[in-house]
């Protein structure tokens, strides 16, 4: 009896103990074949912005190539078309990675409630984490709302060596024709300019990565103008690279043990958003509900020059503007650009942090939500709301040399050196540029008065 593997999160075929579970269902039953599944649902797709769907697009070329042309791609509501699926391959059993997110974690309960009517089941195994949500625990067995303690726990609970893989692959099924016939990868429009994508582009940036990177990573992650991170957020949002792979290349030298502890972010935030998953939408921290926020037509207009770039404010500029053109944003940028959001202009997070899931081709629930909420000072972090990144001398010292700013505002590019991130005693070298939307000083005094009236902890 052959099995079904859907695809969601784990767009690979290495590492991947979702497949061997799928292979093993089937061998058991004497068979060697497996159904390989991925159904493109609309309340998924309809919100992506160009960079996601651009990416899924090419990732699911790129994994329908590595199985020989076999995947089977179906549009519509996983409740119907996953039973359906395992009906016309007559599975007993479909095998996922699970999803701990709060819509990928009801959309697998209706799946299995669906299959068990029918006789079949839903497995689980694995997940695209090293550790599990839920799993990491503190002594009296309660959750972690604080990064450090986690980490620390995290690195203690440790974590399995990759998966090996079978030594035969499965045989895959599909069908020309019938209701195991492919429905076709979605075409998307290529707006963005997008790095390779896949399983083979993400081992080879990972192996690129450990070559000439990881040693420096500890000085260079910082600074926007180099290319001193791994790039491979969009590989490990959509699984073409599992962060087991990553550990299991780890040492304790320094560099290493810092670039564990940002895979550790992914983890924690997976796992606060796993136990809170109403903090995909609202405060962790209730205080921040009486938080006063700007409103009307000037506050929308200034949220329109934030989303475009124009804000007047060179490194938040960049930034805006690399977003819409790769997809993507440098992480010291994406603090930038969010505090500035949301301490300058005063809007709420909310806002912001759906634009970016939107437009990233990273996207990804847990660590935009929460990479947000930090920002804002609603979320894990401990003493937060006196943060105020001043978007100039950030610029100045993560971009000493303006380099970034100059490849992302083609109206800065006259202005030499860090003269970029100060057009205004510029005028004529800057001509086209907007004026500052605000004046930094004044709002952050004024955000300082907001948060100054917020409840007592
Ligand atoms: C406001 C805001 C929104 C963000 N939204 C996302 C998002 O939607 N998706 C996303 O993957 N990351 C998000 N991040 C985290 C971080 O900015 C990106 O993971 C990082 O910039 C990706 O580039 P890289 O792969 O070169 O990172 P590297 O520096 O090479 O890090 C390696 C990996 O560690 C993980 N990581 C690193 N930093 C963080 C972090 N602060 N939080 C969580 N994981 C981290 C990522 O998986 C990353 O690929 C956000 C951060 C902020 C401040």
């Amino acid at each position: 009896m052959p099995s079904v593997l859907w695809f969601r999160r784990d767009l690979r075929r290495h590492d991947n103990p979702a497949l061997l579970a799928a292979l093993d269902a089937a061998r058991a039953d004497g068979d060697d074949t497996v159904v390989p599944l991925f159904v493109l649902d609309p309340r998924l797709w309809e919100p992506a912005g160009a960079a996601r769907r651009a990416w899924l697009s090419r990732s699911l070329h790129a994994l329908d190539a590595s199985l020989g042309g076999a995947l089977v791609v179906r549009h519509g509501d996983p409740a119907t078309v996953v039973p359906e699926v395992a009906a016309a391959a007559g599975a007993a059993t479909v095998h996922v990675a699970a999803d701990f997110g709060p819509y990928g974690a009801a959309r697998d309960r209706t799946v299995a409630e669906a299959l068990e009517a029918a006789g079949r089941r839903l497995v689980r195994t694995g997940s695209p984490y090293a550790v599990a949500p839920g799993r990491v625990l503190k002594s009296d067995g309660t959750a972690y709302r604080v990064y450090t303690p986690f980490h620390r726990a995290w690195e203690a609970h440790g974590w399995r060596a990759p998966a090996e893989d079978p030594g035969r692959w499965p045989s895959w099924r599909r069908d020309r024709s019938g209701p195991l016939a492919s429905e076709g990868v979605p075409a998307a429009r290529a707006e963005v300019d997008l790095p390779p994508v896949g399983e083979a582009a993400a081992l080879e940036r990972w192996d690129a990565f450990r070559r000439d990177g990881l040693a420096s990573y500890g000085g260079l992650r910082d600074r926007p103008d180099v290319a001193g991170t791994s790039g491979l957020s969009a590989h490990l949002r959509w699984g073409e690279i599992h962060p087991r792979t990553l550990l299991a290349d780890l040492d304790d030298s320094p560099s290493h043990t810092v670039f564990r502890k940002e895979l550790a972010w992914r983890e924690f935030y997976a796992d606060v958003l796993h136990r809170e998953p109403a903090s995909a939408r609202t405060w962790l921290d209730p205080r921040f509900a009486a938080m006063e926020h700007d409103g009307g037509p000037d506050a929308d207009e200034r949220f329109a020059a934030w989303c475009q770039g124009r804000t007047g404010f060179p490194f938040v500029d960049a930034g805006m503007r690399q977003l819409l053109a790769e997809g993507w944003m440098h992480n010291r940028v994406r603090m930038v650009t969010a505090s500035f959001l949301v301490k300058d202009l005063h809007l709420p997070w909310r806002r912001g942090a759906r634009w970016f899931l939107t437009h990233l081709r990273d996207g990804d629930l847990a660590s935009n939500q929460h990479g947000w909420q930090w920002v804002a000072g609603s979320g894990t972090d401990a003493a937060p709301y006196f943060r105020v990144f001043n978007p100039v001398t950030q610029g100045l010292r993560f971009d000493p040399g303006g380099e970034y700013v100059r490849r992302y505002v083609a109206e800065l590019r006259a202005l030499p050196g860090a003269a970029a991130h100060e057009p205004w005693k510029h005028p004529l070298l800057a001509a086209g540029y907007p004026a500052p939307v605000v004046d930094h000083a004044a709002e952050r005094a004024e955000a300082l008065r907001r948060y100054g009236t917020l409840p007592a902890r």
